[in-house]
């Protein structure tokens, strides 16, 4: 019989996993096969996982911090930030992983020089960079729409700003890790906090993939080199291909079926 697995978001309708991991279980001849799943309320995760006799599933935007809370054990990097983007069925528990930190910094490493850095964002996907860049000795620091989801930046040692409080400053790098720019046309920010900050910056990433945001097509327009969110979904998808299959293929193998399927 085959596996199921699933990508659990809302909106999820945009998501390229179903095709990246296709190919790959097709190429490796694994008997599994990989869906997409419209969940808009994050705390039905773990019913549908079961209803659906899943074996595995990734999850992505807005459910990442409710995927932490559904497992029954959490595992690595997913424990310290409270953020699981994968999860395995192990038995009848549910197991929680993160392979997004160690994704995006892999993904990133011809980035190294790059030490001043400012996060837009402050929901799953900004925890896991920012701390996984914290730890490679980044200087972090993070803007959010709104002050309600700062405080665990703010423990964790990183200035802090909310639209009202930001004064633009210069920094090696800009990610953008809000999802404006997802399904419709808004900045990260007011274009009046943008426009300065991407004028004196040296690099900008949109963790968005598949289209140009407004925010790159702006750095664009002002002849800032970029890079959107491709590379950072192969490089997680790799590490959550090795878990889905136990581990029984190497990464070097995984990482050229799955960047195959980009062509499709
Ligand atoms: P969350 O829902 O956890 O966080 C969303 C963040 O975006 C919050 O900080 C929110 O601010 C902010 N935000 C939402 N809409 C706007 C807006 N219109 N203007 C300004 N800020 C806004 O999402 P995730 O962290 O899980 O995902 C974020 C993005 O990252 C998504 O677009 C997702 O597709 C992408 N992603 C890409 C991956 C890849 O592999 N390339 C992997 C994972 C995610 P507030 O707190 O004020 O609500």
């Amino acid at each position: 019989m085959s596996d199921l697995f699933a990508i659990f978001g809302h909106p999820v309708a945009h998501s390229r996993s179903p095709l990246m991991y296709n190919h790959l279980f097709t190429s490796l001849h694994v008997k599994a096969c990989y869906t997409r799943i419209d969940l808009p309320d994050g705390n039905m995760l773990k019913e549908r996982f079961w209803d659906l006799s899943l074996r595995g599933a990734n999850v992505t935007v807005p459910h990442k911090e409710a995927a932490f809370v559904a497992c029954d054990e959490v595992r690595g990097f997913a424990q310290k930030i409270g953020v699981v983007n994968t999860i395995i069925r192990e038995a009848d528990r549910l197991i929680g992983y993160n392979t997004d930190a160690d994704g995006f910094w892999y993904a990133l490493r011809h980035l190294k020089e790059c030490k001043r850095i400012l996060i837009i964002g402050a929901g799953g996907t900004a925890k896991s960079l920012s701390v996984r860049l914290s730890q490679e000795g980044c200087d972090i620091t993070v803007l959010n729409r709104s002050t309600a989801r700062l405080d665990f930046f703010k423990d964790a040692g990183f200035a802090c700003f909310d639209w009202n409080s930001f004064t633009p400053s210069t920094y090696d790098l800009i990610i953008n890790t809000t999802s404006a720019g997802l399904t419709d046309t808004e900045y990260p920010a007011p274009l009046t906090l943008l426009e300065p900050t991407l004028s004196r910056a040296g690099y900008c990433i949109d963790v968005i993939y598949g289209k140009e945001t407004p925010f790159l097509k702006r750095a664009k327009e002002m002849h800032k080199p970029l890079m959107n969110g491709s590379e950072m979904l192969l490089a997680q998808g790799v590490l959550a291909a090795e878990l889905f299959t136990a581990h029984r293929f190497e990464r070097s193998v995984i990482e050229p079926i799955m960047r195959e399927s980009f062509a499709f």
